[in-house]
């Protein structure tokens, strides 16, 4: 990570207790992360304000023309480890792969598309310089190298020939991977041909571990919606249109897991699947996409970071009609470059229908079921009824699916780095000083209220504690400090995005005062004790 600022990002998630390496004593592993004290808090939050806003405080404020403008959004919790024949029908078994390749000098092993370089002259011959990297830290590291391949000294760079701009080994013919100098290689030509790596994790269920015993850890939270898309229709009365999501972990083998917390082997997901007539789908669709867009903005992501990102006709699935990336202008990526936050993809009746016929492929532009070489489907669906019978219209049909699908570690991830700002404030002697803050929204903030006490002396002390539980009775999480000077103690509340700061001072002894300071204004307001409560509730909504 080449930016300064994703580094500084990542030292104070560590520095402060918001993410650390999983299991760092022993040296970490690749692709596992541990949310710390606060890091759990703030996280705990993104998940509330999506929960909120999709199920508990969902509300309509503009449907598609002739839609019902209420509608019934609720929620369940399925296992990770769910029946082998789920992955079968909906395709995951078959076709959750990545491309990757292996180095057959160092051994190592790398998906395709993370693989990037340079075509470079050089004595005999063009090579392709790779690492795997992305924005400047990839320019960087190719550089290095090729100095490196040339026997040149650090200060010679000026004397190296690029013949094209990066690009990913993806776009590069295989007959060519004999001019590819791998990313931890010596020489080039190391590179095996791609192949499919299936990202699932595998298990065994029980003692004996035979092939039968085979399971897998859900690579997504959605097929839990669609094997209950029964269940739950016959016990909870919903009508068509209308929504189940859960929020849950997911596991992916990521052949080059990189970029912090953006690409876990374990990672959290806020998934719903929103089930509508096929005939007003495309309405909800973009309803959906839109309303899904507008979620990251108000929880604070700039627009200018932020954008929706059609998916052009080669680049959506087989089943799919449309799809949009949200996504965001990450600090370990180019500039007009963008990471995906979240998927909404328009899904048609592929999900119901492969759970009740087996597994579906597309055939003449038409989705049928996949055969074995029997002649018989290659993976038997549930046979179950997954239709929908609307009582009013008198109609059964198979439901269309609209999915937003959302990563809570890179939402998370994409408000931390959207928070981070440096600026210059004079310290308790008035000497300009770096001032580190995370602008946090206040519902996202892990703590929302710091209570300080000027001195530790006079009463002031035990006001601020009276203050402190005030706030703890009102479920508002908040914190009390004590110790250093209080420039000291704002500069620690700002670190970790506190957005109000009360101090408790002489004249509160005697007129029942304190003042409250704003974290990005910095300005400093007087409010009678009793109001202190509310003033933050109503900041909090
Ligand atoms: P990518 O193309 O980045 O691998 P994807 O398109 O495969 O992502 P989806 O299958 O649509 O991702 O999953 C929905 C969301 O889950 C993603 O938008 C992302 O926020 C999150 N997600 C997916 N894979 C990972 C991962 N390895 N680590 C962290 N979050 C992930």
């Amino acid at each position: 990570m080449a930016d300064s600022r994703m580094d500084k990002i990542v030292s104070l998630c560590k520095r402060r207790g918001f993410i650390f390496q999983d299991s760092e004593i022993y040296g970490g592993q690749n692709g596992f992360w541990d949310y710390g004290p606060l890091g759990v808090e703030l996280k705990r939050n993104v998940r509330q304000a999506w929960w909120a806003d999709m199920i508990t405080e969902h509300d309509e404020l503009s449907v598609p023309e002739g839609a019902p403008t209420s509608f019934d959004m609720v929620g369940v919790e399925t296992s990770i480890i769910m029946h082998p024949q789920v992955w079968k029908c909906s395709g995951h078994f078959d076709l959750f792969c990545d491309k990757m390749v292996d180095c057959k000098e160092t051994k190592s092993r790398y998906r395709l598309d993370h693989v990037k370089g340079r075509w470079l002259e050089s004595k005999a011959d063009t090579v392709f310089v790779t690492a795997v990297a992305d924005g400047p830290e990839l320019l960087e590291a190719v550089t290095k190298r090729a100095l490196k391949l040339l026997d040149l000294r650090s200060n010679q760079a000026d004397r190296l020939v690029w013949k094209s701009e990066p690009a990913s080994l993806a776009t590069i013919a295989v007959d060519q991977y004999s001019s590819v100098l791998a990313p931890d290689a010596t020489k080039p030509g190391t590179l095996t041909d791609p192949r499919d790596f299936n990202l699932m994790f595998k298990t065994t269920l029980g003692a004996l571990g035979t092939e039968a015993d085979a399971a897998y850890l859900r690579p997504e939270t959605a097929q839990g919606m669609f094997v209950n898309f029964k269940n739950v229709c016959d016990s909870s009365r919903v009508k068509i249109p209308f929504g189940i999501a859960q929020i849950g972990k997911s596991f992916r083998n990521e052949i080059t897991p990189r970029n912090f917390t953006f690409r876990s082997r374990e990672f959290e997901q806020m998934e719903m699947e929103f089930f509508c007539h096929p005939s007003q789908s495309l309405e909800w669709y973009r309803y959906w996409r839109d309303r899904r867009y507008q979620w990251y903005i108000r929880h604070g992501i700039a627009s200018g970071n932020l954008i929706l990102r059609e998916h052009a006709k080669d680049e959506l699935s087989h089943y799919s009609v449309g799809t949009a990336d949200v996504e965001y202008a990450f600090p370990f990526l180019d500039t007009g470059e963008y990471g995906e936050l979240e998927g909404i993809a328009h899904r048609g009746d592929f999900d119901l229908r492969s759970h009740m016929e087996g597994k579906l492929c597309k055939e003449n532009g038409q989705l049928v079921v996949e055969k074995g070489p029997d002649g018989k489907p290659k993976y038997q669906g549930s046979g179950k009824d997954l239709t929908y019978f609307d009582d009013q219209a008198r109609e059964r049909f198979v439901p269309h699916v609209i999915e937003p699908a959302a990563g809570c570690d890179r939402a998370t991830l994409a408000f931390l780095c959207e928070a981070f700002h440096e600026d210059q404030q004079p310290d308790d002697k008035g000497v300009m000083q770096e001032r580190l803050v995370l602008k946090l929204h206040p519902k996202l903030a892990p703590i929302k209220v710091a209570i300080f006490p000027l001195i530790k002396k006079e009463g002031m002390p035990e006001k601020a504690a009276e203050i402190y539980r005030a706030f703890k009775k009102a479920g508002i999480a908040a914190a009390y400090d004590q110790q250093a000077a209080i420039g000291r103690r704002y500069r620690r509340m700002d670190e970790i995005g506190t957005p109000y700061c009360i101090t408790v001072d002489g004249d509160t002894m005697t007129n029942d005062t304190v003042t409250l300071r704003d974290r990005d204004t910095l300005q400093q307001d007087r409010l009678p004790i009793k109001e202190l409560v509310s003033f933050v509730q109503e900041k909090l909504r």
